[in-house]
């Protein structure tokens, strides 16, 4: 069945086949410099532009979601705001147009949205990134530790020691000391989203670094959510699957293996950003108030354990 990659015309609660909600991705051979850019991307992936419809779920929160210009991070900054909060993206000044595309509609949602760019492997950058949020949306309720850094190297021997440092960096560092400069600011109530990978449980032999890293922010869910359990700020963590992201075609993937990025999961086909928007909504919004410390898998079938 062929169907536009977009699905424009139905949105996340209409009642449908999940298997022909989107087309097959059938991503041809293309490759980006690192960061991707959503805006290069072909073909284009649904960040719930015209398909996430809001209800109201998280009506006056304030959010800051990091990597929030594209991809995942893109489709919980549109969900997020059409739920009725205020925004704040961190991503990195070369992604500047992918943000900025995000700021005019979620600024046409009626929301505040703020651009924060900045590299997340400058430690000051991850205390200031916090406290320039909180100024900008006057408070902190929502925090989304969403960027990551994913560069395929087929052995260990053929992995640059820079790589695997930048790696770890953004993708657990930054976690704990965002993490840990939001805290002076969150208030019982609020959530904390880690963005993991079913690669913590099914490491591809040529993503050692990533998958390790991802290995480590299903760890440091856990062992938060209980400590902060008893303040009221819960911490949970979402593993997507295959989505189809810039991530995937800025070295993400080896660029041959791309064409069969949509046979990866049971479903046949690969997720769209906006598929993964519902779950990040649930553990921010108040009807998630005893889930602590879960992770819930986004990834059209991939068993885990
Ligand atoms: P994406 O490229 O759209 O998002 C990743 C973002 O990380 C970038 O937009 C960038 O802003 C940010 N980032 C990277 N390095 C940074 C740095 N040094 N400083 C600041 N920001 C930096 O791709 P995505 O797939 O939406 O990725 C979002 C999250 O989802 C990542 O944590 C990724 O590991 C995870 N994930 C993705 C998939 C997938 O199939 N796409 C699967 C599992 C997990
Ligand atoms: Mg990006």
């Amino acid at each position: 069945m062929t169907r536009p990659n977009t699905a424009a015309d139905s949105d996340q609660l209409t009642f449908q086949n999940p298997v022909t909600r989107y087309s097959t991705v059938e991503p041809p051979i293309q490759h980006q410099p690192e960061p991707g850019l959503d805006a290069e991307l072909e073909p284009k992936a649904d960040h719930g532009e015209s398909s996430y419809r809001g209800t109201g779920r998280l009506n006056g929160r304030k959010a800051l979601i990091t990597g929030g210009d594209s991809g995942i991070g893109a489709a919980v900054a549109i969900a997020f705001a059409r739920e009725g909060a205020d925004v704040a993206l961190n991503y990195l000044p070369d992604e500047h147009a992918d943000a900025d595309r995000i700021r005019e509609i979620i600024e046409r949602e009626g929301r505040t949205a703020v651009l924060l760019p900045g590299d997340l492997t400058d430690k000051a950058l991850c205390a200031s990134v916090v406290s320039d949020a909180v100024d900008a949306l006057g408070g902190l309720d929502i925090l989304v530790n969403n960027a990551g850094k994913q560069v395929v190297a087929p052995s260990l021997e053929e992995l640059p020691d820079e790589q695997l440092t930048d790696t770890y960096a953004v993708n657990i560092l930054a976690m704990f000391r965002i993490t840990k400069a939001a805290l002076a600011h969150l208030t019982p109530g609020s959530t904390i989203i880690n963005t993991t990978s079913i690669e913590a449980y099914q490491p591809a032999p040529n993503l050692l670094d990533y998958a390790s890293a991802k290995a480590a922010i299903n760890n440091f869910t856990k062992g938060l959510a209980q400590q902060l359990a008893t303040k009221g700020i819960r911490v949970n963590a979402v593993a997507p699957g295959p989505i189809w992201t810039p991530l995937q075609v800025s070295d993400g993937q080896e660029k041959e293996d791309l064409p069969k990025f949509d046979q990866v999961s049971p479903m046949g086909r690969a997720g769209q950003p906006t598929e993964l928007a519902p779950a990040y909504v649930f553990f921010t919004s108040s009807e998630s108030s005893y889930v602590i410390g879960e992770t819930l898998h986004v990834n059209g079938g991939m068993p885990t354990p």
